[in-house]
């Protein structure tokens, strides 16, 4: 009686602690699965740009190219070249965030609308370059809890693309304002847009609506990842609205200081 109790309720034990073994070699396998296709998205990112430096500067090396034409090639290294920075610069900055236990994450009252004016002062000159207008709309002082640098770093990313992939003479809002106990900070242009059955993967990582036309701009899909990472960092959350012809809205709700 006392025996087969007890065998009973071993076997009871050992069945729950195979379950939840198989259940975290579940999870191992597909964080490895995750893993391994990253690395075969950002091998072939990266491999784009190497060949093309490597074959351009074997013709450079063997003197088959006049001076103009060679001064074409140059030009076309450096800009493969300065894909490749970029695209390693994304890659780091994606993997410290990763490994950043949420533990680390810095909570400090942030003013939006300064963080905001920050933006626009860093992105001023490229946006009149493309005749685009910035705005910033933020009802009073709107204070949210986070990271002013990483908030300035997710504002730069929605506003740089805002301004890549909006409409010439358009304009982009910054907008900011409290809604119960989040603060509500949106990004949105008045250009193309995006067509609604691209929206569910467009935080993935590499993942382009036009990978032609948003290459020649210097993406590889990537920023969009790297701003969900920032907000969630900061306890966040980030969508997108958006239609084609109707322009672009990108939505984060942030938790307000207590
Ligand atoms: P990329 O490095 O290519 O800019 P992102 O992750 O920042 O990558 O953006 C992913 C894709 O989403 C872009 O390639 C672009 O096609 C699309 N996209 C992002 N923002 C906008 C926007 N404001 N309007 C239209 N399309 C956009």
């Amino acid at each position: 009686g006392v025996l087969a109790r007890s065998l009973s309720s071993l076997a009871a034990q050992l069945k729950a602690h195979i379950g939840e073994l198989t259940a975290e070699r579940t999870q191992v396998a597909q964080l490895l699965t995750v893993g391994r296709e990253f690395m075969a998205d950002a091998s072939h990112e990266l491999r784009t740009p190497v060949m093309a430096i490597q074959g351009y500067s074997e013709t450079l090396i063997e003197g088959g190219a006049d001076s103009s034409t060679a001064r074409q090639f140059l030009e076309t290294i450096h800009r493969h070249a300065c894909r490749l920075g970029r695209l390693v610069e994304d890659m780091l900055r994606l993997s410290s965030l990763e490994v950043r236990p949420s533990a680390d994450a810095i909570f400090e009252r942030v003013d939006v609308g300064g963080v905001a004016s920050a933006v626009v002062d860093t992105l001023q000159a490229r946006a009149e370059a493309q005749g685009v207008a910035l705005r910033v709309d933020v009802e009073g002082r709107v204070e949210m809890s986070g990271d002013p640098s990483a908030l300035e770093q997710v504002l730069e990313n929605l506003v740089d693309n805002a301004i890549k992939y909006g409409r010439t003479g358009g304009t982009v809002a910054i907008r900011g304002h409290e809604d119960r106990d989040e603060v509500l900070v949106e990004v949105e242009d008045d250009g193309p847009g995006i067509d609604t059955h691209h929206l569910p993967r467009l935080f993935d990582r590499f993942y382009r609506v036009d990978p032609e036309r948003s290459r020649e701009k210097g993406g590889a899909g990537l920023g969009l990842a790297i701003a969900k990472q920032f907000v969630e960092s900061m306890r966040g959350r980030i969508r997108v609205e958006s239609e084609l012809g109707k322009g672009a809205k990108f939505i984060m709700r942030f938790p307000r200081v207590p």
